[in-house]
This record gives C-alpha cells, structure tokens and sequence, in this order.
C-alpha cells in the first residue's frame, strides 16, 4: 500500500482498478502486466509498428513531392528499423521474459539500440537521432491506442497518468472513468477544471503516481477531496474510505434540497450564482444543481475537441443548444480562449517559448480575423433566442477591445446587410484577468457593460506562478494580499461606475472564500456546477454584516498563510460541512 499527497482538484472519494496511461514526452516506468496479458502487448506493439510504418511512408511520400527524392532517403533507415526482426525479438523477449508492457520494452530496447551508435564514428552516431525519433513515434502510437481505448470502456476504472490535456479528459469515458490522478497539474490547470465539470474525483500534482501505480489488477483509492491517493490499499483502509464516500454522497444529497432555494442570505440580500461550462451538455447539471443561469461558456472547447475549426454553423448549433436549455435565463459567451495551456504547443504550427505570455486568447483572435469573425457572427445570430452576453478573455489594454468592439460592429454590418436575424447591440463585457486591466478597471469600465474577474490567470499573472505547475502549486493563491487588493479594486471600480461585477475563477466555487467575496461587495458569483448548492448553502447562511467583518479582518493581515487559515476557521465555525469535517 502506497499513500500519497497531491493537490484535490475535483471532490470525491473513486475506487478503482487502475488504467496507467504513459506519456511519451516523459520516463517510461517498468510496469508489469499479469502473464495473460503479455501476449496482448506483443499484439498492441505490432498495431503501433504498423501505424508507425504507414505514417512514415506517408511522410515519406510527402517529403519526395516537396523536397526531392535524395531528403525523402531519411526516413528508410526509419523504416528499416521498424522492419527489423532481431529488434522485433528484442522487444517481444523483453515483454515475455519480465512481463512488462510494451511502452517500457520500447523505450528500454531503443534507448540501449541508441547508446550502441553513440559508441560508433561521427556518421553513424548521429543515428542516435533517428533512433530517438522512432522511440517517440512508437511511444505515441501505443500510449495513443490506450488514451483512444478510454473513450470506450467496458469497466470502471480510474486512471493514471504523468498529465492529460483537457480535450483527452474531455474526451474520456465519463460512464467508467471514476477518478482520474496525475504526477503533473495545479488546482486551476484545464484538465482540473474539466475533471471538476464532468465530476470526477481528481488530484493532480503528485509527482510521481505513474511510477508508484505499477501492477496488473491494482485497486486505488483517489480522495479528491482530501487531495490523497493510495495504491493497493489494504482491507481495513479500503473500508474506511468507502465510509468516506459515503458521508460526502449523504452531504451531496443533503444539498439537493436547496435546489429550488433562492441564494439569499440571512439577512435578504440576494446574491447571483451562475455555472461556468466547457460543453452545452452541462447547462443541464447546471439547472439541476440550482444556478442562475451560465457566467462563462469557456468555447475554446469546441475547437479542442475537433481536429479542423469549427464552421460558423458548429458554433452557432452549440451556442442555441446553450441558450434553449437556458431559457429565459442569462448567457455568458467567452470568445475563444486558445493558448497556453489548452492548446498543447506539438499541436501549434509555431510553437511558443512561452505560450502563457504569448499569442493567446484575444491575442490570438485579433491576429486571426476570420476565425474570430466566424465565431461573433456566430453569437450575433444566436442572441436573437435569448439573454445572451459576450465577453472577451485576456484583454490587456483598451486598443484589443476597442478593436474587438469595432470587429463586433463589421459583424453586425454584415449580417444586416446579409438580412440575417442577429442581435447587434448585446452586453459586451471582458475577463479581468491581469493586473494591467484590474488596474485600469475605471477607463475599462466606461467602455464595457460588464466585469468577469478570473482569479485563476489573475493569480497567475500577479504572482509570476504557473498555474499548472505542481512545483510551483503551494505559492498559487488567491489569499495573497496583492491578488485580493486587485479584486477589492475592480469590484469598487465596478459598483462606482455601476457597470456589474461577477468572478467566474475557481474561487468562485470555493468555500473558503464566499464570506470575503461577498464583504468585499460582490454580488455575482460563476462556478463549476457541481460547487453551486455548496456556495449556496454558505450563502444562506451567513448574513452581509458578518462578510464585512470578514473582508475587515482580513485587510488587516499581510500573508495569505493568514488569511486562509482565517478564512477557514470562520467558514467551519458557521457551516462545518462544507470541509467534510
Ligand atoms: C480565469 O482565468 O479565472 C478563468 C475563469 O478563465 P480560464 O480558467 O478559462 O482561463
Ligand atoms: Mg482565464
């Protein structure tokens, strides 16, 4: 039994059998496979030597067109290699003598072929190379087949992986995958977020679970609440966890009875609770868990799920799916949000040294006229069936939204003169997620019709702190004074210039800040679904003058150690629950 501590990212106790997906990018952990199964790898290897070989061919032909018959000759020590049956033997002995999976035969057998040519004269030992480059393929093939065969399982399993990008998460089986646990990953990282959308229990950031989570039929315990994971756990353990489950289902289902309930607190004051959403999908577990109505539609989702850009018709089908399941009720579009972490830089055709401060996001759209065209036609049309609101990510400066506002216009000229039936003159609000735009909050706010402030680039942004990386995970907070005065800032800025203020970040959805929040004036809240009946409840709960003894208390400590361990110790005392105590 192997227990380890990580960072819970979406609550809730699985136990599963473990599905370890390897990552070719990353060391390949030996990993056993029961005798039965060895056969099986041997036959998953032939399937990704045959893909490999078909790729390389194709290149190949490719290469011949465009550059000539002499460059194309590359890629035949490629194909001899693939086409070698003492390396083939090598692999299958490897698999069959230590029952071990074909990932770990691959990258063992390559890498010690590679050390053979380093020993050998300059000409050959830049074979090394070519060696390294067909490990890779081979690698992507394989771990490819068992990323593909989680979109179809006919068992629940919970998987292991070094990271997952958002669209693969998006893309799993949601019927048996119960939880999902990785070496890489923050709080707010995209593929937290999606877990947390879908409701799989989660922790992410635990360095090394690929490498402990070895063994054929291994059971594991993933606790996305407590941020722990145990491999193989033993009888007594097994047991006290499925007791753990079942106290969060009873709270879970203890919640469902204020479904109907208005967030209102104790004394009258309404409060507006929205659901963030990755997919039209969700609108339904939105409505069922009591939101309001949707506060971010994050769309980049539809371009990461496909291979091509979606049609103007792709985006215009999912907004209406939106906004009918809606009804009456408000509609926050985001424009697409591509980039950094959503965007894996093998997929970009020029890769970034640094996509997190690079040509993301609004950036990006400005860059690509049409493609943003495509997309605000899109919402334009689909507003005329309902409320709908539009609302730009990381915007920097009054030029990129000065600029998208006039692209909003052309847009609208167009479809008028097309006769096409749109609306032209809908909400038009922007993420405050810098520090340059909470800090200009008051010239932003004569030009927009509403704020969305998302904490998690804004944190990442004002503490120079990834916020996918799990090395850096401890200094990733909201708590931290600097943050919090950026947020106090925009949210006077906004009720000053009566322009609405809403947090769509994952402290929106967070316990641990619904007292502060509301001390510090804000009356809108977006969030993952599933935490919606949790902030109501905190909301019903408390009454505003105790929020502004909060957000007093706290303006006067200097570290967020402090103001967490506040935060905390105020919320248990009022409402115990919502920290599983
Ligand atoms: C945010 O940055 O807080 C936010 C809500 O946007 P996203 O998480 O999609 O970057
Ligand atoms: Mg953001």
């Amino acid at each position: 039994m192997i227990r380890k501590t990580g960072i819970g990212v979406s609550p809730g106790v699985a136990i599963a059998q473990v599905v370890v997906i390897d990552n070719e990018e990353f060391d390949i952990p030996e990993r056993h496979v029961s005798v039965d199964h060895a056969q099986g790898e041997i036959d998953r290897l032939k399937e990704a030597i045959v893909v490999s070989q078909e790729e390389i061919l194709d290149l190949q032909r490719r290469t011949v067109e465009r550059i000539g018959t002499e460059a194309a000759r590359i890629f035949d020590f490629h194909l001899g290699l693939l086409d070698d049956k003492v390396l083939f033997q090598k692999f299958n002995d490897t698999i069959t003598s230590g029952n071990v999976t074909a990932e770990y035969a691959v990258a063992t057998v390559l890498r010690a072929y590679a050390k053979e040519f380093l020993s050998m004269p300059q000409y050959l030992a830049e074979r090394v190379k070519d060696v390294y480059d067909i490990e890779k393929r081979l690698l992507r093939n394989l771990t490819g087949q068992s990323r593909q065969s989680l979109s179809h399982l006919d068992r629940d399993v919970a998987v292991v992986a070094h990271d997952m990008t958002p669209s693969q998460t998006a893309g799993m089986d949601r019927e048996h995958i119960k939880g999902i646990a990785t070496d890489a990953g923050g709080a707010t990282s995209h593929t937290a977020i999606v877990a947390r959308a879908l409701g799989i229990p989660a922790v992410v950031g635990l360095n090394d679970i690929t490498a402990a989570a070895t063994g054929g039929e291994m059971t594991i315990i993933i606790d996305g609440t407590r941020g722990q994971v145990i491999v193989d756990p033993d009888q007594d353990t097994l047991r006290e966890f499925e007791q753990i489950a079942r106290q969060q289902d009873e709270f879970v289902h203890s919640l469902d009875a204020l479904r109907k309930l208005p967030a209102i607190t104790k004394d009258g004051h309404e409060i507006s609770l929205f659901g963030n959403i990755e997919f039209p999908e969700e609108v339904d577990t939105v409505m069922n868990k009591g939101g309001y109505g949707i506060g971010l539609y994050r769309t980049e989702f539809l371009f990461l799920g496909a291979d091509t850009e979606p049609s103007e018709e792709d985006h215009y089908r999912a907004y209406c799916k939106v906004i009918k399941a809606c009804g009456d009720k408000p509609v926050i579009i985001r424009t697409l949000d591509l980039g950094a972490d959503k965007y894996t830089q093998s997929r970009a055709r020029n890769p970034e040294r640094n996509p997190f401060l690079g040509c993301r996001s609004i950036r990006f759209c400005l860059r690509n006229i049409p493609i943003f065209k495509r997309q605000i036609r899109a919402i334009l049309r689909a507003s005329v069936h309902g409320d709908v609101q539009m609302l730009f990510p990381l915007v920097t400066n009054l030029t990129e939204l000065r600029q998208a506002k006039s692209l909003v216009r052309d847009v609208a000229e167009d479809l008028e003169e097309e006769g096409l039936a749109h609306r032209p003159d809908l909400p038009i609000g922007i993420m405050v997620e810098v520090p340059s735009a909470a800090l200009q909050a008051d010239a932003f706010a004569k030009e927009v019709d509403f704020f969305s402030i998302g904490t998690n680039d804004l944190v990442q942004y004002t503490l120079a702190v990834d916020r996918g990386n799990e090395n850096v995970a401890s200094l990733f907070t909201a708590a931290h004074p600097a943050v919090l005065r950026l947020i106090r800032e925009v949210i006077r800025t906004g009720l000053q210039h009566e322009v609405p203020v809403s947090l769509c970040g994952e402290i929106a959805g967070d316990p641990t800040y619904t007292l502060l929040l509301l001390g510090l004036g804000l009356r809108r809240f977006s969030c993952t679904p599933s935490a919606i009946p949790e902030i109501k409840k905190v909301v019903r709960s408390i009454t505003i003058q105790q929020s502004l003894e909060v957000a007093r208390q706290v303006s006067r400590f200097d570290t967020d150690q402090e103001i967490t361990n506040y935060l905390r110790t105020v919320t248990r005392k009022i409402i115990p629950e919502v920290f599983g105590d």
